[in-house]
């Protein structure tokens, strides 16, 4: 379960916990959104919040995020083995094997990479990636994704003066 919502504020105030599960947190982690604006110069804008977090739930969102690119790793290196395991073999349908053949190779990486990340989740934990996804800006209304509810509850009372739109679960 997630929960996305706008909130209207050049400032906002992060409770000192763990974004993702609740403990006094002693880590930050910058929750970024970009834009690109402009048809003939394109200028893309990085906008940053710097989200609470406690050590130990960086160390299973490094591990979950690095699962990911076990994933990248072997649909890249399945894209090259296929051109040339088609140019040496002269056959594209061998070429096409090996690929991917290699890709789902690198599946067996990944899901030990996931499950490393889940074994480091405390009972606490909202999600073995982030825990807040800031998602975009106009002027000062802001839009995020925040996936622990009882950490949005505390948000939303330590910003309880700034307008935002109704709470959207997704
Ligand atoms: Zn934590
Ligand atoms: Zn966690």
């Amino acid at each position: 379960m997630a929960y996305r919502f706008q909130i209207s504020a050049n400032l906002l105030t992060w409770p000192r916990k763990c974004a993702c599960c609740g403990d006094s947190a002693d880590k930050h982690l910058k929750a970024s959104a970009s834009r690109t604006t402009g048809k003939r110069v394109r200028t893309t804008k990085t906008s940053w919040w710097e989200v609470p977090y406690c050590s130990s739930c960086l160390n299973h969102k490094a591990s979950f995020e690095s699962a990911g690119s076990w994933l990248l790793a072997g649909f890249l290196f399945g894209i090259v083995t296929w051109y040339f395991a088609a140019s040496a073999s002269n056959s594209g349908l061998i070429g096409f094997i090996a690929g991917v053949i290699l890709l789902l190779l690198s599946f067996w990486p990944y899901r030990q990479a996931v499950k490393v990340a889940k074994l480091k989740m405390k009972p606490g934990c909202c999600s073995p990636g982030a825990a807040v996804q800031y998602i975009e800006w106009h002027g000062t209304m802001h839009t995020f994704v925040f996936k622990n509810k009882s950490y949005l509850d505390s948000f939303l009372s330590s910003n309880s003066g700034k307008k935002r739109s109704d709470i959207k679960e997704i």
